[in-house]
């Protein structure tokens, strides 16, 4: 026997699994509501055009492949801080805050929890009950013990804000609280601005560190007011760890563009945190590639592309709402005495539509596909499919 035979088969992604069963489904109507992936009315993933310009800009000017800095491109690392807190922000103007260029938002949130584990060791990190479903699993490979804050409420549909108020109150100080910024995955449930203001209070009263994931920037209200939490947070001169994934606000899944944004107290503790922060990268994979960053900086960075960029997002977030309500609208005839207005109020790419895991199996007997949990992925619904799925689930109901 070799040191490999004894390993045991590790359990099935619960949504890939989703994926694997949807791929082997013959039914041409099929329909696969479990995804975490924007797809337009076509049901395509679309390629930005301000994504195609920009790739014909950088092929007109070929450049030779080195390595990035560990810390990544410097204009990308530039852009997206100033888009994150602002390029007027006291944060931003006082040299406090350091980004690097991450592996997509899991990348960001790894190498933030690595680097917590070496400065932090003995906190203990709270995710939101429910959470992204990595969340967990990524703190727990950094070492921490994760703990769930209350978070939904299944009978309003909502969030169980009280609830989630007293659990902050009652977390030890120093803390690690990751926070959904905008567009809550899965549930679809976010804060008000005054709830937030109530949480921010919270956290900096307890002293707390807030690590505020921010995967869907734009798809909720627009990118200024999804992104307001965090300059908010920022303001108030905790120190503060900020996520943040183009994966969906480009549409650029593949390329694995996020960055990590790391708030210090002055300009100097800003420049010894970076340098350990680029150990932390180094040890990992050394240095980000180059393609997805120069893409994303150059959008960034160009007046008219970021123009196109901040419309074509805009129609990304105006279709996942129309889609929002002509799905409660079309429940409301097909399913009379169920009442789904809830689903309008829900944010960003998901909702927690209420459906049980029977429910689910059910709806799977039509050849509809969605998470056990009841997440539906509103942006994989269309103006061509989107009587199948009703038509499914008042069956079900
Ligand atoms: N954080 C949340 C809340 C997410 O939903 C996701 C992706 O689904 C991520 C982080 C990871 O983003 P990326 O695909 O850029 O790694």
């Amino acid at each position: 026997p070799s040191v490999f035979s004894a390993i045991e088969m590790a359990p099935r992604d619960p949504i890939l699994g989703i994926t694997e069963a949807f791929n082997a489904d013959t039914n041409p109507n099929k329909i696969n509501l479990g995804v975490g992936v924007y797809y337009d009315d076509n049901g395509k993933v679309p390629l930005l055009s301000c994504v195609q310009k920009a790739e014909n800009m950088l092929i007109e000017q070929p450049a030779p492949r080195t390595y990035l800095p560990i810390e990544g491109l410097a204009a990308y690392d530039k852009a997206v801080q100033e888009l994150v807190f602002g390029a007027d922000s006291a944060v931003v103007q006082e040299k406090r805050a350091i980004t690097v260029q991450a592996l997509g938002g899991t990348g960001a949130l790894k190498l933030g929890a690595d680097f917590l584990k070496r400065f932090s060791p003995a906190s203990e990190v709270y995710i939101s009950d429910p959470s992204w479903e990595n969340h967990r699993a990524l703190f727990e490979s950094a070492g921490f013990k994760v703990n769930n804050y209350a978070y939904y409420d299944p009978a309003t549909h909502g969030v169980n804000f009280a609830g989630m108020l007293a659990a902050l109150k009652a977390m030890p100080r120093g803390a690690i609280v990751v926070l959904h910024a905008c567009c809550h995955n899965p549930t679809g449930a976010d804060l008000t601005s005054q709830q937030w203001d109530q949480v921010i209070d919270a956290v900096v009263t307890a002293g707390l560190i807030p690590f505020l994931d921010m995967a869907y920037q734009g798809f909720g209200a627009g990118i200024a007011e999804d992104g307001a939490v965090v300059r908010r947070f920022a303001a108030t001169g905790v120190p503060l760890l900020v996520s943040n994934s183009f994966s969906k606000s480009f549409s650029l899944y593949g390329e694995r563009v996020g960055a990590l944004s790391v708030v210090a107290s002055s300009a100097d503790e800003a420049a010894r945190l970076l340098s350990q922060l680029k150990r932390v990268v180094r040890t990992n994979y050394s240095n980000p590639p180059v393609h997805g960053g120069k893409v994303v900086a150059t959008v960034l960075a160009t007046p008219e592309l970021r123009q196109l960029w901040e419309e074509e997002l805009a129609a990304m977030r105006v279709r996942i709402k129309a889609t929002r309500d002509a799905f409660v609208q079309k429940l409301k005839e097909k399913a009379p005495g169920h009442d789904f207005e809830f689903v309008r109020q829900q944010v960003g790419m998901f909702s927690y539509s209420g459906l049980t895991k029977e429910q689910v199996a059910k709806l799977r007997e039509q050849s509809i596909y969605a998470v056990d949990t009841g997440r539906i992925c509103v942006a994989a619904m269309n103006s061509k499919n989107l009587d199948i799925v009703v038509d499914a689930i008042a069956k079900v109901l």
